[in-house]
Parts: C-alpha cells; structure tokens; sequence
C-alpha cells in the first residue's frame, strides 16, 4: 500500500470497537491530475498563436497608414496562426470523440490497396519530391473504421516526412504475419532517443517542441493514432536510433482480415 492514496473513514460500532473504511482514490487523482495537464497544456498551445493574432492586430489598430507590403506579411503570419489553432482543436476533438466510450467503431470493409495509395500520394504533396516515398504492398483487407485507420496511418507516414530530412527514403509496407495483417512506415530520418519512446503517445508530448512546431505539429498525432489502435485491438511497436531512422509498426489482430467470399 506504500504508493497507494487512501481515504481512511473511522465509524464507532458497538462496545467501543470502531469500523475502519478505506477508499483507494490513487486511480482517480491520477485521471484528475491527466486532465488537468491537458487542459493546461492546449490552454498553453491555443495561447501562442492567440497572442500573435493579438499583437498584429493592435500594430494594425495602431498604424492605419502602415504600408501595404508590411500590412500583407501581417495577415499571412495571423492566417497562419489562425490555422494552426484549427488544427489543433480539430485534433482535440477527435482525440475526445475516439475516447468517447458511447463512440463505436463502425466497422466495414477497407480496400487497403486503395487507402495507402491514397495516402502515399497525400504524402508525396506534403514531401514536395524532397523525399522518395515507396508502397511495397503484399496483405489482406481488413475490418474496421475506414476514417480511423486513415487517420492513424495518415499520421505515421505524415510524421517520417516531417522528420526526415530531403533526399530521405521513406517505406510503407503492408503484409500479413501469423500474428495478423502488419503496417510498417519505415524512415531514414533524425531517430529518436530510446528515453523519449515510450512516451511518445503521450497527449502534447514532443521530442523537440520547436521543430515539431516548424513542420506544423499539434502534438496529438500519435496520441491519436495510440486511441484507434486500441479501438481496433491493434499494437503500436516503436523501434528507433537517432540519426540513423525510425520504424513504427501497427500489428492488427488475424481477426481484422477480410477473408474472400
Ligand atoms: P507532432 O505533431 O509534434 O509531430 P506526434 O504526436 O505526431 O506530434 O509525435 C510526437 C513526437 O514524436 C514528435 O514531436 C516527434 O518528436 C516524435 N516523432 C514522431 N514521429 C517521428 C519520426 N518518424 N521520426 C522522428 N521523430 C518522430
């Protein structure tokens, strides 16, 4: 009991014995103390960008005559403020919706062929043909959430062009293993660092928070892909060196597979 939080209650029973009830509260301080970091930390993240928006407005109050090219770097900088605040809540909401109990999977047939050459292609724009990026497809389709899936494939393959520098070799394969259908999304890029690893699913939790920011980063995304990959009794392996790459893995169940009618 040496790490639990405990409510002792002392009640006097008969003959001046007395009844000892205890509540164990560690779990729920530990939930109170999650959702306050949460909410300090996206009150923390919203404010940034609040405050540029805020700064340029009161210099445009201020200067009603400033020049046109100045008053137009202004604007880019506040629409690009704007959009990352965009981002952020549209990632807060789904990471609530996912949590959602009351919110279930629809599960339905996913053409997987079709979804990650979509988001090869998605990933090619971003990279800008700064990065080579390959498909190396051999596995079933599965059963599940067609957006979900997207989306936390979107984010693996999404994050190694972000953290890969130019000329970096991106791979996603898709195979089947005895264990169930496997997603690998495969960099040469920076690395992590073995300590920052298991944290990294964490809410807001970043390796570098102003390289993350540069590239346009919320924070949630793998804390995102960790809450579809729970709803669909999926794994998320995690193996990385820095400087030399990184490899995320997602192992879905045999019972995903979409056996052939
Ligand atoms: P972010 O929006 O900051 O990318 P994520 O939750 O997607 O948030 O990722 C959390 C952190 O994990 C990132 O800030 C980055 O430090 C690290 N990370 C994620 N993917 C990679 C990768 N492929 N290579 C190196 N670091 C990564």
């Amino acid at each position: 009991l040496r790490d639990r939080k405990l409510i002792v209650h002392v009640i006097p029973f008969e003959n001046r014995r007395q009844i000892l009830v205890t509540h164990d509260i560690t779990e729920s301080e530990r939930i109170d103390m999650m959702r306050r970091d949460f909410i300090a930390n996206a009150s923390h993240e919203l404010r940034t960008p609040l405050t540029v928006i805020n700064g340029f407005l009161e210099i445009a109050a201020m200067q009603p005559d400033m020049e046109v090219s100045i008053r137009s770097s202004h604007v880019k900088l506040m629409i690009e403020q704007g959009e990352r605040m965009q981002r952020l809540v549209e990632d807060m909401l789904t990471l609530s919706r996912l949590e959602s109990t009351e919110f279930k999977v629809r599960a339905e047939h996913i053409d997987m062929h079709l979804m990650l050459r979509h988001i090869c292609q998605e990933a090619q724009a971003l990279s800008a043909g700064k990065h080579q990026i390959s498909l190396d497809f051999d596995g079933p389709d599965i059963h599940g959430s067609s957006d979900e899936i997207r989306s936390a494939i979107s984010n693996l393959v999404t994050n190694a062009v972000r953290y890969t520098p130019e000329h970096g070799e991106i791979k996603v394969i898709w195979k089947n293993t005895p264990q169930g259908p496997k997603c690998v999304v495969q960099d040469n890029g920076i690395g992590i660092s073995q300590e920052h690893i298991s944290r990294l699913t964490e809410r807001f939790y970043r390796v570098d928070k102003s390289r993350s920011r540069e590239t346009q980063g919320t924070g949630l995304g793998l804390a995102i892909v960790k809450h579809v990959l729970i709803r669909h009794d999926a794994q998320l392996l995690i193996e990385s060196t820095v400087n030399v790459g990184s490899k995320f893995c997602v192992q879905f169940p045999q019972r995903a597979v979409v056996l052939p009618s």
